[in-house]
């Protein structure tokens, strides 16, 4: 089976794949094993030399692995090097501080002596979407590999070729051979994968039905699952915020990555005395973005990553405008063979309409009105998601409260719009997923948490 890489700027293919074979496929993975064995009982020391190692060819090669991203899936070039950048950090945090986080646990019981000890597992499999084709890779692989597990990766079909290169560098970086392996295969044999038995564990990035498929596969054959999914995050505006900074911060939030990801700010919840105001300056930021070749350092918003993606994106906003919804900015594809959508507004938002219910991975808002504070949290609250919110007000005490205490997500931010740190755990709720990433949370996920006893 061939499978085709295609620039979403012009819809040529950029290159075809041969797709590996069962055969192929059960090889590698048993290769993994393999070297699994010898690689759980290396040191810290080995661990973390060769991931520092990545970290320094990642900012060297940051160029070339930023115009890939650009070619593959339409990121912008200040996107892609500011992924390769935050791809280099991940790697360092965890070589300086895996060893830390997994030290063995003294407990005091009846024992002589009792302790936790944190054992890798084995091979995992990563499955990994394209919209940050080597963030989300490596947020799982720096902490799974300085754990002492190998792992293999079925990464999004349009993205193979940032696949492969994350192969090469990991090779480059000095770690031992096949531990860590690409497959290229299509999503329909991400099953029998799941099945081998060298495969210990399953973690995915992406879209909730794709989470759930993976997650009750995973269960049948009784292997633990990591799920990073869809969200459809809240951001709430109240009356005493300071419009500019919320209108600024919303802005940049809905159009990360050209509007494709997780935990964008999705759904804008405005109280109705500050609407007009903030709708404004909202519409003034978004129109002042510049859509074009990803290649063109002006570009802020590059095409979406495929075509497909784009028109159900289309179909999704045409469907709440004939709900009543009322398109502000944007919302017309523009002509020619290419993915592009432009910055779009959608005011008069309400429940039941695919711009409340449902993720839109592009660069569309939804503004909703709250007639107050308490109305806005229960609107907030009320998806199936529970990814990211965020809430603007100049009174932090209450910022806190909301945040802390009555957003239903899994990172809940006040006067800053919500993204990923290694040092802070990240991962959602509901149909957003389970498990958590980065942090010392993140690296106990794929680990046998062993209790040692002795009498
Ligand atoms: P998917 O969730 O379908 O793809 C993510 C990864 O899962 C890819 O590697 C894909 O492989 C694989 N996959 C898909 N279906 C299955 C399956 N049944 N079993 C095993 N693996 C599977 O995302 P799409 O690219 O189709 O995007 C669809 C929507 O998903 C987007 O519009 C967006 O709403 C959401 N999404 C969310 C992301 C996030 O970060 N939360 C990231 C990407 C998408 P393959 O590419 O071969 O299909």
């Amino acid at each position: 089976m061939t499978i085709n890489s295609i620039n979403p700027l012009n819809g040529q293919v950029l290159k075809s794949y041969q797709a590996h074979t069962s055969v192929e496929v059960g090889t590698k993975i048993d290769q993994t094993h393999e070297a699994w064995k010898k690689w759980k009982q290396s040191s810290y020391t080995v661990r973390s030399n060769h991931l520092l190692a990545t970290a320094e060819i990642l900012r060297n090669r940051k160029e070339e692995l930023a115009i890939l991203m650009a070619l593959e899936m339409g990121k912008p070039l200040k996107g892609g090097r500011a992924e390769i950048e935050k791809c280099a950090d991940v790697c360092e945090y965890y070589a300086w501080h895996a060893e830390t986080f997994l030290q063995d646990e003294l407990i005091q019981t009846d024992a002589s002596k009792s302790y936790v000890s944190f054992q890798p597992l084995g091979v995992i499999l990563a499955v990994m979407p394209w919209n940050f084709p080597f963030w989300q890779v490596f947020r799982f692989l720096a902490p799974a590999l300085m754990a002492g597990n190998t792992a293999v990766l079925k990464h999004a079909s349009n993205v193979f070729g940032c696949a492969l290169e994350i192969e090469k560098i990991i090779k480059e970086a000095g770690f031992p051979d096949h531990v860590f392996q690409t497959l290229l295969i299509g999503s329909e044999q991400v099953d029998r994968v799941i099945e081998n038995p060298h495969i210990k564990a399953v973690t995915l990035t992406g879209s909730t039905e794709a989470g759930k498929k993976v997650a009750a596969k995973a269960a049948s054959v009784l292997k633990k699952s990591v799920l990073e999914l869809g969200g459809s995050d809240a951001y709430l505006i109240l009356q005493d915020a300071d419009l500019e900074l919320a209108a600024e911060s919303c802005v940049n939030s809905r159009l990360i990555n050209s509007g494709q990801s997780c935990i964008s700010a999705k759904r804008f919840i405005v109280v109705k005395s500050v609407e007009k105001q903030f709708t404004e300056l909202f519409k003034q930021k978004m129109a002042a973005k510049i859509m074009g070749d990803p290649l063109n350092e002006m570009s802020d918003i590059g095409p979406q990553a495929r075509i497909d993606l784009r028109d159900e994106l289309h179909q999704q906003v045409l469907k709440s405008i004939e709900m009543g919804a009322i398109c502000l900015l944007g919302g017309k594809i523009p002509d020619g063979v290419n993915a592009f959508y432009p910055p779009t507004i959608l005011t008069n938002v309400k429940k039941d309409m695919p711009a409340f219910d449902e993720e839109l991975f592009g660069p569309v808002a939804a503004i909703i009105s709250a007639e107050n504070e308490e109305e806005a949290v229960n609107l907030a609250n009320d998806s199936v998601f529970g990814l990211g919110a965020a809430v603007f007000t100049r009174n932090i005490q209450r910022g806190e409260e909301i945040a802390a205490k009555q957003l239903e997500a899994g990172s809940c931010f006040v006067n800053s719009f919500v993204r990923s740190d290694p040092r802070l755990p990240f991962g959602g709720i509901r149909q957003s997923g389970y498990g958590r990433e980065l942090s010392h949370y993140g690296i106990k996920e794929f680990v046998n948490v062993k209790t040692v006893f002795i009498k």
